[in-house]
């Protein structure tokens, strides 16, 4: 039967194109889609950085089975359900620090929206409700709720909602610099010193009436743009000093993407909050959480001082901690557990960083970086025609079989964490023809 193609508007996609063009997919396993017509695509980008231990995992489809035929809802609301407890509990194992707490909520937007409110209620809690302001970073991307838009830094997601943003968010200037930088193995030399424009923000709003600070340790989104050598340490001195929360969006770099556990593991900076989703249960059901601070739970909650029967936190979602999301979940991490995959990617992670830069000299490149199993490869923009050289690369490697994710004209690799070095190195061979092939 004919699909009909015009009744579902499509996220994030140029629907008109595809629709003239449609590529489907319709099953996976492992490291490998197979499309409609037949074509197998090995998946260079974890799905969307999210399936980290492969498509389909037995463990993880048997145990979500397992679940639907069980419980298959709970509310949340005053009424609980083992798994969700379970999960808070491995979480705190495996979260650096002190982060003792899980707020549940169902996708990375909804992750930062609601770190963004405890920010708020903590503040308030204490006596300090006059901290209203969150300092964000130009090519941040914190999802598309207007929380996460207000404090991103994506233009393109921002400029038609101007009106609706959150009152009072600066922004620090990214970390970017080619001329510097680039083709950096790991992180950059050049930039520390970019962490002082938190300072000089912090002198221009007063430190009274700033509630936190977010940033992706590496920023996904906009390219895979690593931290400076010693930039975090210096945004998390700023930040204590004046008594700001910081927030590290780990949506994409959580769950071993960087060879730790978090990033926050991998450079060894603590935050207050940390927002994850994506990997945590490899993509299988839709799931986030905040990771809060114990000093942070305790004065919202268990030292908050309200009556026992009130609501502390008026905030929530029906699907917060949902049955299957949460098998999913606890499946997911005793899979990277008992599989050893962060300990795979921190050890695959040089050989992926080799693969990766063989592509300096090649037609088009302008800058290649990586840490663990993230990369990326940029591309000089054609004249007037800024996205559209990446986007042919992306059609030439799908072609040939192997699936890649292009932002602006940065080509991004973050495949999953159960790869073979001969699949990284088709990857790369895929992708240095089609930078050969392409005007
Ligand atoms: N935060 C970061 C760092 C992300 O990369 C993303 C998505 O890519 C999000 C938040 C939003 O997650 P979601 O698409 O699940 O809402």
């Amino acid at each position: 039967m004919e699909l009909d193609l015009q009744s579902y508007w499509m996220p994030f996609t140029a629907n008109r194109y595809f629709k003239r063009h449609p590529q489907l997919l319709e099953s996976a396993a492992g490291m490998y889609y197979t499309t409609r017509d037949g074509q197998r695509i090995l998946d260079g980008i974890a799905g969307l950085w999210c399936v980290n231990a492969g498509h389909c995992h037995p463990r993880i489809v048997a145990a979500v089975r397992e679940q639907v035929g069980k419980l298959d809802y709970a509310t949340a609301f005053n009424l609980g359900h083992a798994g969700a407890f379970e999960l808070a509990s491995e979480l705190k194992k495996l979260a650096p620090g002190n982060l003792g707490h899980a707020f549940f909520v169902n996708s990375g937007s909804e992750a930062v929206d609601t770190a963004l409110k405890i920010a708020l209620a903590y503040h308030r809690v204490r006596g300090e409700g006059q901290r209203f302001r969150f300092i964000g970073r130009e090519r941040g991307y914190h999802g598309v709720g207007f929380g996460g838009i207000s404090v991103g830094g994506m233009v393109a997601n921002r400029k038609a909602f101007a009106s609706a943003m959150l009152p009072g968010v600066d922004h620090l200037p990214h970390t970017h610099d080619l001329a510097r930088n680039a083709f950096s193995r790991g992180q950059p030399t050049h930039g520390a010193e970019l962490a002082d424009a938190l300072e000089r923000l912090i002198a221009l709003h007063d430190p009274s009436t700033i509630a936190g600070v977010i940033i992706e340790p590496v920023s996904g989104s906009a390219g895979v743009l690593l931290p400076p050598k010693g930039y975090l340490e210096r945004i998390r001195a700023i930040c204590d000093k004046h008594g700001l929360l910081l927030i590290f969006d780990e949506v994409i770099t959580g769950f071993g993407r960087t060879g730790s556990a978090f990033a926050s593991h991998t450079f060894n900076v603590q935050p207050d909050l940390m927002t994850v989703a994506k990997g945590i249960t490899s993509g299988v059901v839709p799931m986030g959480a905040v990771l809060v601070d114990r000093r942070i739970y305790a004065a919202c909650v268990s030292e908050s001082g309200f009556q026992e029967q009130a609501v502390e936190f008026f905030h929530g979602y029906t699907y917060s901690g949902h049955p299957l999301a949460c098998a999913a979940g606890l499946a997911a991490l005793s899979v990277y557990r008992e599989e050893g995959l962060f300990e795979r990617a921190a050890s695959l992670a040089p050989a992926f960083a080799d693969a990766l830069h063989s592509l300096r000299g090649a037609p088009h490149v302008i800058d290649i970086r990586n840490i663990g199993l993230m990369g990326a490869v940029e591309l000089e923009p054609r004249k007037d025609q800024p996205t559209l050289r990446a986007l042919d690369v992306f059609q030439h490697c799908f072609a040939s079989g192997v699936l890649v994710r292009t932002t602006g004209d940065i080509i991004a690799l973050t495949p999953p964490l159960i790869i073979e070095p001969a699949q990284i190195a088709q990857i790369i061979d895929a992708l240095g023809k089609a930078l050969k092939a392409v005007a």
